[in-house]
């Protein structure tokens, strides 16, 4: 199917509005662009749920640190075209940074506590405001609707549906589930990066993980501080792994738990590999819960 790139903002509050009014429902698929399998699966959900899927490809230099890899973060808008029509999406929304923010930088900021606090917040300041103000931004521009976000960023999966409730947006948000390279590793724009002997180990991320979930799941290990301990270790093993965190929350607050036994728990966890930073995370169930 054909898809229409727009890249100017009231034109693409106008045909997501048209589209509304012809009594179509829209599901929103918001991306920083270098399209993989990761966000292909991501528009394929909301072209199956949704009557017209819209996507936006913008990388947001709010969410970046002053250190960080903006200048460097992959970017393909023809090819992205071609897989988001592939994927079944019939607008994108491609934007350049003048566009978005015609006044110059914003004054105003949407920030989302407690859950921020830590893991990604913490290790990286100001990215999450940063994601908030434009995704809050991209929702009201683009009105009612589905709005798709990965489970690769489980944090970043939190703190919006905590936004979008809290400030009452007219929007559902949708999780959806990792999709992994057959080794394990997490489709990831940054995975550009790596180099092959890198790539080579980068899955070793995924399996940390996996090993801390066999520990809750199948030794009924209850302390969490012992299965970050074993996710790091079996991580940190790969010498070219610079370990960030590795840790165990309750879903619902981001907050480690005092004794794991009672409910689903995430594994997150963030390395440095070479010149890319990788995060990953999984769901366990301890054994207690999972009758
Ligand atoms: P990004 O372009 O990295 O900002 O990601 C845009 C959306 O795609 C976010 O909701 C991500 O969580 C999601 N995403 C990125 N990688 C994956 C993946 N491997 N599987 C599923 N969703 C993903």
């Amino acid at each position: 199917m054909a898809i229409e790139v727009i890249d100017d903002l009231a034109t693409w509050r106008r045909a997501l509005d048209a589209s509304r009014s012809a009594g179509l429902s829209v599901g929103l698929v918001p991306t920083m662009g270098a399209l993989h399998g990761g966000h292909m699966s991501l528009i394929r959900r909301a072209a199956a749920e949704c009557d017209v899927a819209a996507l936006t490809d913008y990388v947001n230099p709010l969410q970046f640190g002053p250190s960080e890899d903006l200048g460097a973060y992959p970017k393909n808008l023809l090819r992205d075209r071609e897989l988001a029509a592939e994927a079944g999406a019939q607008l994108m929304l491609a934007p350049s940074p003048e566009q978005v923010w015609p006044d110059g930088e914003p004054s105003t900021s949407v920030r989302v506590s407690g859950l921020t606090d830590r893991l990604e917040g913490e290790a990286r300041p100001g990215h999450f405001d940063g994601v908030t103000t434009i995704v809050c931004k991209l929702l009201s521009l683009s009105g009612p609707c589905r709005a798709y976000f990965g489970e690769k960023d489980y944090q970043q999966l939190a703190v919006v549906s905590r936004m979008v409730s809290d400030l009452s947006l007219p929007v559902q948000v949708v999780g959806c589930p990792t999709v992994r390279e057959v080794d394990g590793l997490a489709l990831s724009s940054r995975n550009a990066y790596l180099s092959p002997d890198e790539r080579a180990v980068a899955s070793r991320l995924y399996h940390s993980l996996l090993a801390g979930k066999r520990l809750i799941e199948e030794d009924a290990v209850t302390d969490p501080a012992c299965v970050e301990a074993a996710i790091a270790e079996h991580l940190g093993a790969e010498r070219r792994f610079s370990v960030d965190y590795a840790a165990v929350v309750d879903p619902a607050d981001f907050k480690r738990p005092e004794r794991i036994g009672s409910g689903e728990v995430r594994l997150l966890a963030a390395a440095r590999l070479g010149k890319a930073r990788l995060i990953d995370n999984m769901a366990a169930t301890p054994a207690a819960a999972q009758q």
